[in-house]
């Protein structure tokens, strides 16, 4: 079963990307695919991944996907929440409501445990988990960063 490597980093740090395509594996791919992530504090989180041009394409548009496919289902969730707690006056209605609509995420959660991106970042605090697919990719995404993936792992 395919799972992916995740890798912390500070979010200070600038990783540097193995120069082969995180889609195909293809050397120097000569392009890059932009990833970026907000963070709490209101700023962002930005790389450029190395991808041949035809990947770069193709997992933009995954990425683009995945990302309108998240509004939809909290969309999705807030309405159901709204119609499933109309007539609820009690306390925890907001806490309720929140519920319902985590919910809604669980498939996806699931879908993507089973089939994960080729990569994906998530910023938390002054952490960044860098997830990759192709466990040789991540290890050598390790090497070239081994300084501050031990730092960061204390
Ligand atoms: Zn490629």
């Amino acid at each position: 079963m395919p799972r992916s490597t995740n890798i912390q980093l500070a979010k200070t740090y600038d990783p540097k990307f193995p120069d082969t395509c995180i889609g195909c594996g293809g050397m120097a791919p000569g392009a890059s695919i932009e990833l970026r992530r907000k963070d709490l504090e209101g700023g962002h989180v930005i790389v450029q991944i190395p991808a041949c041009p035809v990947c770069a394409t193709r997992l933009r548009r995954k990425h683009r996907v995945e990302t309108a496919l998240t509004w939809i289902i909290a969309g999705i969730g807030i309405v159901v929440a709204q119609w499933l707690l109309r007539s609820y006056e009690g306390p925890f209605k907001k806490w309720l409501a929140v519920g319902i609509a985590v919910i809604g995420f669980v498939p996806m959660v699931i879908w993507r445990l089973l089939f994960p991106l080729e990569f994906n970042m998530t910023v938390l605090g002054n952490t960044v988990t860098y997830a990759f697919r192709d466990p040789a990719y991540a290890q050598e995404f390790v090497m070239r960063n081994f300084a501050a993936v031990a730092e960061a792992a204390g």
